[in-house]
């Protein structure tokens, strides 16, 4: 896993905070945190909604 900011090292690391524990890549050399919800979205990009119109008139 290579950093994206500045291509350094990456390790993977578990956090906890409070009661909850997560993981994600730490990198070594700029300190850049990459959760897997972020990678995920980074992946696929954001979920985008889109519009529907579907409005149809009708005639007489
Ligand atoms: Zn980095």
């Amino acid at each position: 896993m290579k950093c994206p900011k500045c291509g350094g090292k990456m390790m993977w690391e578990r956090y906890q905070e409070m009661t909850d524990i997560f993981a994600g890549w730490h990198c070594l050399n700029c300190g850049e945190m990459i959760d897997p919800e972020i990678m995920v979205n980074r992946i696929f990009g954001p979920v985008e909604r889109k519009k529907r119109r579907g409005r149809k008139r009708k005639n007489g």
